[in-house]
């Protein structure tokens, strides 16, 4: 087996003693009914490998699915690694029920070829084999089998061996090999654990290789483990690659943290969520519809779970229709987009319906979802990537994602994405940021649009502030954006000129907050100035005085100007200005007098306030302005009857 260029695992299925286990003998010298129960009884329960090499280089393990409609489970999970299948009918029964469903299985599982044996041709005679033959035409007319050869053979003297070898090269040729380049992945299918050698997990590599002392995780959980050993076929190696099957030793893993129907995979890969959306199609024997919020008995790979079903498109699939659906399962579910997967009615062992698993997620569907995620699920459905991936971007609008993570997301190959992800940057449709991280350009505009209205509202709240750092502006944002995505979004605004770049932070050029430095100084003098005056109107001439630094008195006159406006200060008749704190506190002081005397006259001014009327008067005239008081002759009262 070492020396093959790659390798293949090809289902021999059908109804129950056709001779399944007898051809594959025939084939491998191997006799895959090794179970003491399955000696006993005489069929098989477990499905069973046999390693076949082929003269040009390619290794072919066959696998011996059980027939009986009992052990279905075993099948499901023995036909869910392989690429190709050989339909075995036995030419003194004909097609019986295990026929059609391992036919229908298998063109779930997406095995696209193989051929039927027609077995047992030692037991009939000419006419009766023309007649069987006639009807596996028909039975595989529309499968994927149809116009697949029918090859006649017997186990009792080998008749028709070389043509079944002919055939086996033949549709292994047709197979596109597993990939070698993605990431590790692989169903356990058994687990053995004894004290003396540990825990030896089994499967087939549906993708990547692995090596000694490489580590992996097991999934759902995601313990990790160490490969102590690897064993294909029962000779020791140091690597596997996809397509092989292989044991692997794993160093200290305990019994339960390993299990069929787990997945072994690369370091790297995303953990498993609860939920998966797929393309689900029932089989046109199919008794019953499937309806929204159904339990279904779910198989992918090697595992099977319940789930619930919740329909994306129409309330329920009738015979022989597709449609998307949602599967939502109590515990995470290790399968991976682009596996199959086939359901089962609850209780019962009969296969329904399966299709592709699109994504594998935690989030819930629900139908306002469905105007973005239904165009990308039905690309992903199609196996366009181009088409997917132009509506990933969209459906993930804030969440930057490598080429691995669309990898991840998809089922696609990592380079094959990055490949169109660079023609779309090419196409301006992607923008690429440091770290090989992607976010659809329309979305990124859009950012950029929340982060410029941000810089500018903040302009707008603080006047004074020169400029805002990328985690203020971030902040501002109606939902917070990664930082390598904010920091690219200012540095473009800044590049357009939109954002001016100032001290290591942004400002809108156009808000108010764009003050001059000397600007900015004078604003400070003028609320300094004004601030420390307490009760008394400062003038223009007074902040020139008061400051150091000699500005011009018209610049100060037009910041004061600026100031009232924005409510910082408050301009009187006579030119003279207050703090909006001095005005609360005047308007309190008058308030105390109108309330005890019933109004405030000129004369109270200088012992209430401090100054007399030349000062008190415009103050006084401001308040009236205001609505806080109204002039009666010569005395003020409040505006309202109890303010
Ligand atoms: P499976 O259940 O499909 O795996 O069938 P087996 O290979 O176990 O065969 C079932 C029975 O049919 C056994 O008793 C076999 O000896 C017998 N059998 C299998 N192939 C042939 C054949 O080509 N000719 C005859 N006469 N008997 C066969
Ligand atoms: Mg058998």
């Amino acid at each position: 087996m070492g020396k093959a260029k790659h390798y293949i695992t090809m289902g021999v299925a059908g109804h129950v003693d056709h001779g399944k286990t007898s051809l594959v003998k025939s084939l491998t010298g191997i006799d895959t009914d090794r179970l003491e129960e399955e000696k006993r009884r005489g069929l098989s329960i477990e499905s069973s490998i046999a390693p076949f090499e082929m003269e040009d280089g390619i290794g072919i393990a066959l696998v011996d699915v059980p027939g009986h409609t009992d052990y279905i489970k075993n099948t499901i999970r023995g036909l869910s690694a392989v690429d190709a299948a050989i339909l075995v009918v036995a030419a003194d029964e004909g097609c019986m029920p295990q026929t059609r469903e391992h036919l229908d299985m298998l063109g779930l599982l997406g095995v696209r070829s193989g051929f039927v044996v027609l077995t047992k041709v030692d037991l009939v005679d000419e006419e009766t084999l023309d007649l069987a033959e006639m009807e596996i035409i028909d039975e595989i007319e529309g499968s994927f089998l149809e116009g697949a050869p029918i090859v006649r053979f017997s186990a009792l003297d080998r008749r028709g061996l070389e043509g079944v070898r002919s055939a086996v090269k033949c549709s292994a040729g047709q197979v596109t090999p597993k990939e070698v380049g993605k990431p590790f992945r692989l169903w356990i299918d058994q687990v053995r654990s004894n004290p003396g050698f540990g825990t030896v997990v089994t499967g087939t590599i549906s993708a990547g290789s692995i090596s000694l002392e490489d580590t992996v995780k097991i999934f759902p959980a995601g313990v990790q483990a160490r490969v102590r050993s690897l064993e294909v076929h029962n000779r020791r190696t140091t690597r596997a690659v996809a397509g092989q099957r292989v044991g692997i030793n794993l160093h200290r893993v305990s019994v339960g943290e390993a299990s069929r129907g787990m997945v072994l995979a690369d370091i790297q890969s995303p953990s498993p969520f609860r939920f998966i959306n797929a393309a689900l199609t029932l089989l046109t024997n199919a008794r019953r519809p499937v309806t929204s919020r159904q339990m279904l008995r779910i198989h992918a790979g090697t595992a099977v779970a319940n789930a619930r079903i919740f329909m994306m498109e129409k309330e329920s699939l009738k015979a022989g229709e597709s449609g998307l659906v949602q599967l939502r399962m109590k515990t995470p579910f290790p399968a991976a987009p682009g596996e199959k997967l086939v359901v089962c009615p609850l209780g019962e062992h009969r296969i329904s319906g399966g299709g592709r698993i699109l994504e594998v997620t935690g989030e819930k569907f629900r139908a306002s979802k469905a105007p973005r995620l239904l165009p990308y699920l039905e690309e992903l459905n199609r196996e366009n990537l181009q088409g997917a991936l132009e509506n990933l971007l969209p459906v993930q609008q804030r969440r930057l994602l490598s080429a691995r993570e669309m990898a991840d997301r998809t089922g696609f190959a990592a380079d094959e994405i990055e490949r169109k992800i660079k023609a779309m940057m090419r196409k301006g449709k992607v923008v690429r940021l440091r770290v090989e991280r992607f976010i659809a350009r329309e979305s990124f505009d859009g950012f950029m649009q929340e982060a410029l209205h941000a810089a500018r509202s903040l302009s707008r709240d603080f006047p004074l502030k020169s400029h805002f750092n990328a985690v203020e502006i971030n902040s501002r944002l109606p939902h917070p954006l990664e930082w390598e995505l904010i920091e690219k979004i200012l540095d473009d605004l800044a590049a357009r000129r939109m954002l001016l770049k100032q001290n290591g932070g942004y400002i809108a050029p156009d808000a108010h907050g764009s003050l001059s430095d000397t600007q900015r100084e004078i604003v400070m003098a003028i609320l300094t100035s004004s601030a420390n005056a307490g009760l008394a109107p400062l003038s223009v001439d007074r902040v020139w005085k008061l400051t150091e630094r000699k500005f011009l008195k018209n610049d100060i006159r037009r910041m004061v100007n600026y100031l009232n406006q924005k409510n910082k200060i408050m301009i009187l008749n006579d030119k003279r200005f207050l703090s909006p704190g001095a005005v609360e506190e005047i308007k309190s002081r008058v308030g105390a007098v109108i309330r005890s005397r019933g109004a405030f006259t000129i004369g109270d001014c200088k012992q209430s306030l401090g100054y007399g009327r030349t000062v008190a008067i415009p103050i006084l005239e401001y308040l009236d302005t205001i609505g806080f008081t109204r002039r009666e002759g010569d005395i003020r009262v409040f505006m309202e009857r109890n303010p």
